[in-house]
Order: C-alpha cells, then structure tokens, then sequence
C-alpha cells in the first residue's frame, strides 16, 4: 500500500472504525487497533474479489474497521456486499467532516513524513560524501516512546543485526559498540575502517528502527577496476556493485522482520530503503551466461529511494525483490539481467 492512499483513509475516515465509530489506533499499544480492509477482496478468490478491478491497495478501495467488523464483513461477505461497503464508507466520511467542523472531536494526523525527512538529512551526513544504504521501519505516527532502549530484549536484537562481510552468512556486530544515544540505542562503526564497509544500526525508543551501512570502500575498489578495465563509465565518477546492494538489503531486511516480529508494537510501519550520495553513481552487475560486466546510466539524483507500507504479516522476499528491482530500473538495468558474482543467495527464493 502506498503512504499517501493510508494516510488518506486514517484522516479522513477520522481514525474510527466507519461501522461502529470506535476510535482506532495504528500501532498495538491500545486495544482497539485499526484495520485496512479491502472493499473489492484483495485477492480474486477472497470475500468480495470476484471483480475487474486491478490496483486494489488504493484509498478508493479502502475502508477503515475495527477488528471485530473486518472479521464480521469477511465471513459475511454476502450482508456485506461491495456496494453496501463503499456506500458506509461515503456516509461515515461525511460523518467524519461534520464531526470535525463542530469540534466534537480531533484527528491527531498520522504522520512521519518531517520525521523521515530528518532521518534522510542525517544519513547524508553520516555518509561524509561516500554512497550509503539505508534500510528502516517507522511507525505510522511518530510520537510517544514505545520502547525502553536499555530495556535487555531491545539490546539483544539490536546484537542479532548482521553486517556484510564477504560470507554469505555476514557477521554479528560487535556488542562493544553498542551504545545508548539521544535517540534509543544504536551499534556504531562510522566513518567505516579501512577496508571494510561502515555500518550504524539503531532502534528509536519511539519504535522506528534503522540499518544502515556506508559503502565507500567498495566502491572506490569497483571504480578502480572499471577504469583499469577501460570500461566506459558514460560520465560517472563512482561504480555501485549490485552485489554490495543486494547484500546490505538481504542483512537489513532479515534484521527488521526479525525485529518488527520480536518487539515492535505495530501493525502497520512505513518502510523505506534508499541509497544515498548517488549522484553520478552507476550500477555494476554480472550479465548471465557472460563473462563481462554491465553497467547501467549514470544517475543524477542524490537519493533513490522506495517507500512502502506494510503490515506485519509482509513477505520479506518479495518486499526484497521489489527494492532490488526498483533500485537496478533506477539505473536503467532489468532485474532479470542483474547477476551477482557469488550465486544466488542475495536472490529470493521466488526468483529462482
Ligand atoms: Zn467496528
């Protein structure tokens, strides 16, 4: 689901359930959480998908229940046909706007847009000029604490991240690093050490948890060799390898499911990958069947990044294969002619 589609649905449908008019919150702390259900089924063989519609995560085909009601529509889709939902829908947003203009109640607005925005700021300048990757989860709304990060579960999985190193098991950070910031807690090796790739990982105590990892080192080596190469780099000064990428989104990835499943209150979470410092960045990956490389075109924004919302129950390889895919198109490369050069295993299984 998209951000801006949900952020819709929970303002204007006035954070409550459009059945009941319970009040709903997004994340777990309270006991009456709010679902986003589908209209049109999400699936063609669920209640209510027998239907042409294609793109079925967006607001229009949205309704915002508690609980009991989404179950209740679900197992009764026949008292609950399309029609009769979208028609409670129109009516329980009007209600909502009424409500508002007499000031019998207020929407605190789900939002973590201006948080995310200085997250980004502050990733740029983690990366001193270098590209770096960033991986994290955000509650829906960032406001009260969630998490005690000195609580013993918090730091466990933070000390359960693991970082690349060449094996295709990675390596657990070192737990010597671990220290408490202004922010929550964090594992720190930044700027990185020679010869090896910087990392920053961190869990907010308001819930949002960030792995990140700074690439420069890698690089340098891969422009190096492309130059020596004689490769024509069409204008770019830095050589990404899609391995290093594919890596760091399959180490942060398992680290936040692990994470979200394990402490994380939430129902709902904001996830964004983005790689940063990209301008005048290629991407480098083996082609199949072929000995030479591919590079792709040289990009010129500072940051490509992707957003998504998810629910908990989220597939993490295929939220991995969308990222992956999305970041190669940004250089103009296929996903299905991306390779690595150590086999599969940053591929999803679905891949194969
Ligand atoms: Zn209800």
């Amino acid at each position: 689901m998209r951000d801006r589609d949900i952020k819709f649905l929970w303002g204007r449908s006035g954070n409550r359930c459009a059945i009941c008019k319970l009040e709903l919150t997004t994340d777990g702390s309270s006991e009456t959480l709010g679902e986003m259900a589908h209209i049109v089924g999400q699936s063609r063989n669920g209640p209510r998908g027998n239907h042409d519609l294609t793109d079925r995560d967006t607001y229009d085909n949205l309704i915002l229940l508690c609980p009991t009601h989404h179950v209740e529509i679900d197992k009764n889709h026949a008292a609950w046909p399309i029609e009769r939902l979208r028609a409670i829908k129109a009516d329980h947003e009007a209600w909502v706007s009424e409500q508002l203009g007499t000031g019998v109640f207020k929407v605190s607005p789900i939002d973590n847009t201006s948080f995310l925005a200085e997250r980004k700021a502050s990733w740029i300048e983690a990366c001193r000029g270098e590209v770096g990757m960033v991986l994290c989860l955000t509650p829906l709304r960032v406001s009260s604490d969630t998490l005690n990060p000195l609580d013993k579960s918090v730091t466990d999985i933070l000390e359960q991240a693991r970082v690349p190193n060449g094996n295709q098991s990675g390596e657990q950070v070192n737990r010597y690093r671990t220290r408490p910031t202004e922010f929550g807690i964090a594992n720190q090796d930044l700027p990185a050490p020679h010869n090896t790739c910087g990392h920053s990982i961190q869990i907010f105590s308001a819930g949002h948890c960030e792995y990140f990892c700074e690439l420069g080192e890698s690089v340098n080596q891969v422009t190096v060799v492309s130059k020596e190469r004689g490769v024509d780099l069409k204008g770019a000064s830095r050589v990404l390898r899609y391995t290093d990428l594919a890596e760091i989104a399959h180490f942060g990835l398992d680290w936040l499911a692990h994470a979200w499943r394990t402490i994380l209150p939430f129902n709902y979470m904001t996830f964004c990958g983005a790689i940063v410092n990209t301008t005048s960045t290629t991407l480098y990956s083996r082609e199949d069947h072929r000995k030479q490389g591919l590079h792709g075109f040289t990009v010129s924004s500072p940051i490509l990044k992707y957003t998504e919302v998810l629910s908990k129950s989220f597939e993490k390889d295929t939220l991995l294969l969308e990222f992956l895919r999305r970041i190669s198109n940004s250089y103009g490369l296929m996903l299905h002619r991306v390779f690595d050069d150590k086999g599969e295993y940053v591929r999803p299984e679905k891949m194969r």
